[in-house]
């Protein structure tokens, strides 16, 4: 038999779909000077002190693997900030025996490549061929395709058009067979942020109902509004954190989970045999970036969040972000578009990179906008929105 790369190819692989993205992407390669309000990460620069500490990593030869659960000085750093922020749940008011990292003792920490990794790890280590994950549509895409990865059957749940996983969404669509909720807030592509009450009856009900809630909290930093947390109610659940939002580290790869001892264990197995760590002199400037403040940045962002709200509100139906940088506008009804074909429209006629919503949801209405952009691509892009 001849050999033939493409029949070795696996189910798995075929099963996941990337041309949404690509397309919007391969259309885009063919303009010179398109307004690009498609990419997911900031537009700033990784902070001179987590530059200078990654290379000084370099310098002195610490090139090698660290620990599979990470380097001791940032674990160290992760677990006091953890506690800092949760003195109820994971500080010293939660009356539990504290551990070597300052978390309680039954509650474990791993540094990870980036929270794709933490994801990777998480639906590894938790879902198997007849467990169901539910998770939010519209959604960041990973969820899906990992959940299917590991065997599992995605349940994504409809949030139009306010676009919040609420309790009673997610408890109508939990069975017998639900291992995992993922909430993300703010989310990805919409920087809707869940309320603290919403936070605790999910938690709750995932207690209730024996199911591993998932918090991606990649967009943390990026709140204009009071940032709420379901690790404020309780340990039982799994935290991910990453620096690639906010330091602007996106390449550098680096996360953090937090959660169930038992489960950050198998998830550190499954590390050793995957990503083995995540990458050293990232880990030296993770420990440099943690101190950096951010809220010149954060407050730039916030300033273009309201520059878009303003501008778009009068001619799109949007529910306005309240963290990340991201907006997702319906295409106007009466343009008689789905939102793929108003992104071609909008990269045909104006040089506009914007995302159709059937990249992240099962409807093809919206589009997602990036407002992480210098001034002048965004109001552009804002001129070119109000226009089409
Ligand atoms: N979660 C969400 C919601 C995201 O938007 C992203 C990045 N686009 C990630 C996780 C993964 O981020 P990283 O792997 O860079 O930490």
């Amino acid at each position: 038999m001849a050999f033939d790369p493409t029949a070795l190819i696996s189910d798995r692989a075929h099963a996941i779909d990337a041309s949404g993205i690509r397309r919007a992407f391969d259309l885009a390669a063919k303009l010179d000077d398109p307004i690009n309000l498609s990419i997911g990460q900031p537009h700033f620069d990784v902070p001179d002190a987590a530059r200078h500490a990654a290379s000084a990593a370099i310098d002195s030869g610490r090139n090698g693997y660290t620990p599979t659960q990470g380097a001791a000085p940032l674990l160290q750093r992760l677990g006091q900030h953890l506690a800092n922020e949760f003195p109820a749940t994971l500080g010293d008011q939660s009356g539990a025996t504290p551990g070597p990292l300052g978390l309680p003792e039954d509650t474990g920490l791993l540094i990870t490549s980036g929270v794709s990794g933490a994801l990777v790890l998480a639906l590894l280590a938790c879902a198997q061929p007849g467990d169901e994950v539910v998770m939010p549509d519209p959604g960041f895409v990973m969820y899906g395709h990992l959940t299917r990865m590991a065997g599992a059957t995605p349940v994504p749940i409809d949030t139009y058009p306010d676009f919040q996983l609420t309790a009673d969404r997610v408890e109508a669509a939990i069975t017998d067979h639900t291992k995992m909720v993922i909430l993300n807030s703010p989310g990805n592509p919409t920087g809707v942020v869940t309320p603290p009450d919403q936070c605790r009856k999910l938690y709750d009900l995932c207690q209730d109902r024996g199911v591993l809630l998932v918090t991606d909290e990649i967009y943390d930093a990026f709140c204009y509004e009071p940032f709420a947390s379901p690790a404020a109610v309780g340990r039982n659940l799994l935290i991910l954190r990453g620096f690639s939002k906010t330091y602007g580290m996106t390449g550098w790869r680096l996360g953090y989970a937090a959660g169930p001892k038992p489960l950050i264990e198998q998830m550190a197995k499954l590390q050793q045999y995957t990503f083995v760590c995540a990458p050293s002199m990232v880990q030296a400037a993770g420990l440099a970036a943690i101190d950096v403040h951010m809220s010149a940045e954060i407050d730039a962002y916030r300033q273009k969040r309201d520059r878009v709200v303003e501008r778009l509100t009068p001619h799109y139906t949007l529910t306005p972000p309240g963290g990340a940088f991201y907006a997702f506008p319906e295409v106007p009804k009466h343009l008689g578009m789905t939102g793929s074909q108003f992104i071609e429209h909008a990269i045909n006629t104006k040089k506009l990179i914007v995302i159709p919503g059937s990249v992240f949801s099962q409807r093809d209405t919206h589009f997602r906008i990036s407002f992480a952009a210098d001034d002048d691509a965004l109001e552009r892009g804002l001129d070119a929105l109000v226009e089409l």
